[in-house]
């Protein structure tokens, strides 16, 4: 993907000079934030905080109502920090320039879009391929934050990581309350209590939470990941990293996908360290690709009586084959939780930090006056550009629209 040279024209004020804009010829860049209408989504992508940051460099922040209240961000604490309240979607996209969200539009609401208007947020391209045509057919720009590197410079609007964090806490509490046991060892009057055994697989962004989390409740902890250099992590947090004599990291410090013989020595330690847990949480992923088995029907049934296993990788094929997306089956004694979507479960905390990756974001997007850059030439910019100007920029996805006849 080359550099985008198409200019993104500031709007020339004509007439009066705008409040709060840093120079009087440049009007503010309206910034909608559309309501989540998404099954399951709590999360806002932008809170007060972050709105008085935006108005204060001048900006025109618009929420469409209610867009916050199930993320605990009610109308009025965001009219305080000096946005604009909605109440239609048609009354929140006028003029819009710049439109956050948390979850892809639906073709439907990219029907509501002006031409040229810039979304942001998680795209999951692969799996919204008719919204993606939709967005190159309205001559939509749409940055789609999966895409963003993972370079430190990116850090701070890395919505993966942060959203990940989430997912690996909440995962880890739903363990604790669905397991049978205390996860801390106890001394008590009423005879001593054995501390319970947490086995995290794939010792990424939401694994390590999760491992962190399990340990501050007093569990045992053991991990493991492909990647060996995800050993130290492990260790750092205090719990005990599986080895196996495979070192799978491939490009961008993400797992490459194992060979066959790879793949049994693997279950073998794994299918081990399964049978001795009380909760398993699995996060395994391979960035494009169905979500690696790590846990049979075979091992369910060597597992101990109310185990859990919470398998965060549910929704994209997950990591125990007996895993349903958003259900919770029984299977021997032992409950296989698919969670979907974790990180909406605690919006207040969540929506937060996704509010300040994007404000990192839109710093990229607005120079120093406070107008639209006029050439997308960050890489990070580049990297995460999804759709522009009747094309579609990520290589992928394109070829993905061509197979579909899209
Ligand atoms: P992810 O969600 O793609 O995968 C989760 C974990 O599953 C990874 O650690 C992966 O190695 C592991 N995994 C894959 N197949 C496995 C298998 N068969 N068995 C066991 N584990 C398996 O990963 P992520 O959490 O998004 O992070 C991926 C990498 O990117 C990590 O190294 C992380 O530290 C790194 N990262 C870097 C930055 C940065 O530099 N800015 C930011 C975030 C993450």
């Amino acid at each position: 993907m080359g550099i985008v040279s198409t200019p993104i024209i500031a709007q020339e004020v004509k007439g009066s000079i705008p409040a709060g804009s840093k120079n009087p010829t440049i009007m503010p860049v309206v910034v909608a934030v559309p309501k989540e209408l998404a099954p399951g989504e709590q999360r806002v992508a932008t809170v007060p905080e972050v709105v008085q940051k935006l108005t204060k460099s001048g900006h025109e922040v618009r929420i469409e109502h209610d867009a916050g209240t199930r993320a605990y961000y009610p109308d009025d604490l965001f009219t305080a920090a000096g946005a604009k309240i909605a109440s239609s979607r048609t009354e929140l996209l006028d003029g819009a320039r710049i439109v956050l969200r948390v979850q892809p539009p639906t073709a439907a609401e990219v029907d509501q879009l002006a031409e040229g208007t810039i979304v942001i947020g998680f795209m999951n391209p692969a799996h919204n391929l008719e919204a993606v045509a939709r967005m190159r057919d309205r001559k939509v720009t749409a940055f789609a934050l999966e895409l963003v590197p993972r370079i430190t410079r990116a850090q701070s609007m890395d919505a993966l990581s942060s959203q990940a964090t989430a997912g690996g806490y909440v995962a880890a509490v739903m363990g604790a309350y669905n397991c049978p046991k205390f996860f801390p060892m106890l001394m008590t009057a009423a005879g001593t209590i054995r501390p319970a055994t947490v086995l995290i697989l794939g010792a990424g962004v939401a694994g390590l939470m999760a491992i962190a989390t399990a340990k501050r409740l007093g569990a045992i902890v053991e991990a493991y990941d492909v990647r060996r250099a995800a050993g130290e992590q492990v260790r750092s947090l205090g719990a005990k990293f599986l080895e196996l004599e495979i070192n799978a990291e491939g490009q961008g410090g993400y797992a490459r996908e194992l060979t066959s013989e790879e793949k049994e020595k693997e279950q073998q330690m794994v299918s081990a360290a399964v049978a001795r847990a009380d909760i398993v949480i699995t996060t395994a992923a391979i960035p494009g690709r169905k979500a690696p088995v790590l846990i049979t029907r075979e091992t369910v049934a060597i597992m101990r009586p109310g185990a859990v296993i919470i398998d965060m990788a549910a929704e994209s094929g997950g990591n125990c084959e007996l895993t349903q997306a958003g259900k919770t089956i029984r299977e021997q004694g032992v409950m296989i939780i698919g969670p979907q979507n974790l990180p909406a479960r605690i919006p207040f905390h969540t929506s937060q930090m996704y509010a300040k990756n994007l404000q990192s974001f839109l710093s990229l997007l607005v120079d120093k006056e406070g107008a639209l850059v006029q050439e997308f030439t960050d890489e990070i910019l580049i990297a995460s550009l999804l759709v522009h100007e009747g094309n579609v920029c990520h290589v992928p996805t394109r070829d993905l629209l061509i197979r579909g006849k899209l």
